[in-house]
This record gives structure tokens, sequence and C-alpha cells, in this order.
């Protein structure tokens, strides 16, 4: 549908129940609550937070492979839950971290990057071939290496053979879930780049998810900051990065962050109390780590403040 949003996310949840013990009763954990955006066609929203605050669970639904609890996703208008695997595939492609275990160690890299087209069930193997070559070359590699098996090419080249997978279908959007984290600081600017490139090229829509505030801020038009489950500030990226409402944004920015691979979380600078989302503090959720906190926080959820282009949820921003 022309006009819509690329992504629109409403009113979107998630709760698992997590059992502890075989005779423990089960837990509520409220991963991903009550978020709503909207990705307009051509841009890309970068997702912040810490490990455990939602933003993959938020991925694994915009990709149709977890369904809601509550709310809807719609892709280019449409709703996600009204279509089938193979169209939604058509429209939207994931690229995960690791592309050590996201590639068949067993498949050659070209039947690899066939598999979307394969699954549709009705294209030629004439054009099948012609858009694995087609897909390889946008990624920079070449028809013999897509001879090859991934054991045998480097973490960077693996990536790029999961860029070509998810582009196979030339789709509209893709979910990049931390693209970069397991490569090696070396490799992380290409990939980073590469898919800039495609983005510009292809004129794609990009969800892009990272722990890494400096890669958001590389690649990212608008970003979502995530605490919890809830998104609690959104903004052009610039504006974001030049004037943090949130607390929490503010500590993310100004925290140590790490491009090594395997180091995942940053330190964020406010102590090591990791949240636990089976158990949600009152009140804002933010208050036991935030360094603003007043009498009001730990017993009133705060408003959501238009701020910009986006919003912020703090009480402090509310009286602004
Ligand atoms: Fe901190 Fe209170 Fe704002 Fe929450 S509402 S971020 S606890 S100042």
């Amino acid at each position: 549908m022309s006009g819509a949003p690329a992504i629109e996310v409403r009113g979107l949840r998630r709760v698992f129940h997590v059992r502890q013990g075989l005779f423990a009763p089960p837990r509520q954990v409220v991963a991903v609550d009550d978020v709503s955006f909207a990705v307009p066609a051509g841009s890309v929203l970068g997702v912040v937070g810490e490990s455990g605050c939602g933003k993959s669970t938020l991925a694994r639904m915009i990709l149709g492979l977890l369904p809601p609890s509550a709310g809807e996703v719609l892709v280019d208008g449409r709703r996600l839950s009204e279509m089938d695997r193979r169209a939604r595939a058509r429209l939207i492609q994931p690229v995960f971290q690791d592309p050590f275990s996201s590639l068949n160690p067993r498949r050659r890299v070209r039947d690899i990057v066939a598999m979307p087209l394969v699954a549709q069930g009705s294209i030629s193997r004439a054009e099948i071939a012609r858009r694995v070559e087609e897909s390889l070359s946008r990624v920079g590699l070449s028809t013999e290496q897509g001879t090859r098996f991934p054991s045998q090419l480097s973490g960077g080249q693996r990536q790029r053979v999961a860029i070509a997978r998810a582009l196979v279908l030339r789709p509209r959007i893709v979910v990049c879930d931390e693209p970069t984290s397991a490569l090696d600081v070396s490799v992380q600017a290409q990939i980073l780049n590469l898919l800039a490139e495609l983005r510009r090229e292809l004129g794609l829509t990009y969800l892009f998810i990272s722990h890494n505030l400096a890669v958001v801020e590389h690649v990212a038009s608008e970003v979502a900051v995530m605490y919890l489950g809830r998104i609690v500030e959104t903004n052009e990226s610039e504006a974001l990065f030049a004037e943090p409402r949130h607390p929490y944004t503010r500590a993310l920015l100004a925290s140590v962050l790490t491009p090594e691979p395997g180091l995942g979380v940053p330190d964020v600078g406010l102590g090591d109390t990791m949240p636990d989302p089976a158990n949600i503090p009152g009140g804002c959720r933010f208050h036991p780590r935030c360094p603003l906190a007043f009498e009001r926080c730990p017993v009133e959820a705060p408003r959501t403040t238009p701020n910009g282009a986006g919003f912020v949820e703090c009480h402090l921003a509310e009286t602004a």
C-alpha cells in the first residue's frame, strides 16, 4: 500500500510464562510491553538497549517468528498476521547476529542463498541460479565463493552470505539483529558500510537492533531506546544523540561503548543491578537505577510526552 509506513507496530505486547523449577509456579515475564512505532519506507530505525530489554523479542514478532500476546504488526500497510509465510518472506527478511550458527554447515553457499527462492515453490531453476549469482555479487562474493561451504569462509564473508540470502527475494524490509556483534572489529565497519550501501541502492528499510549506540549512530535515521520491554525514548537520530532527554538514554550515551565482539552489553554506569523482566518495578520501571529519581517515580508511571519527532517517558520531561 503506497504511503503506508514500511513497518507499523501498534500496542505490541509479548508475555512468556517461565517455570524455574519442576514444582515452582510459572512466572510471567513481560518481554515487550505496549510498544508502538512507525518506520517510514527507506529509513532506518535503530533499537538500542541492554541485553534482556526485549529488543530481540520485538524483532522476532516483526519477522512473524513469534506471535504477539497483544497488538499487531503491519508491513507495507498489511497485517502481518494475515499473510502466509511465503508472502511474508517476500516483504521482510532477517540478518541475525551469528553467521556461524545461522548458516547450514553442510550446504554450499549458493544453495544457502537459494533457499528462500526454492521455498517460494514457483521459481524456475534457471531464474534461481541467476538471482543467486546477482545476490552474491551485490554483497561482494564471487561465483567461486558460492561453491564453498561456510566453514571455508571468514566471519565477514559468512555474514555477507547471510545478507545475500536475505536479499535474494528482493524484500522491502530487512531486520538486522546485532548483525556485527559476532565479528572482528576490523570487519564490523565493512559490513555496516555494505548494509548502508545496499539500503541506498535498493531503497530498503531497516529495523536495526544493537546494544551498541556507536553502531546505531552510524546507521540509523531514527532511534528507539528500550528498557525492560518499553520504548522509553525515541527521536530522530541526530536530535537523540545531541539532546537525550531520558536518564537511561543519557547513561547509555555516557557509557563506555565497546565494539569488541563477545563483550555484548555496554557498561551503562548504573551499577550492577541487572533489571529482571519477571519482576518489573512499579511506577517508573527505571526508578531503582535512576540517578534523578524522586518521590513520584516509584509510585506513578510516567506519561508519554511528545519530544521533537518522537517521545520520552519520564516525569521530568512532563514538567520541562
Ligand atoms: Fe528517572 Fe523518575 Fe524519570 Fe523514571 S520518571 S526516568 S525514575 S526521573
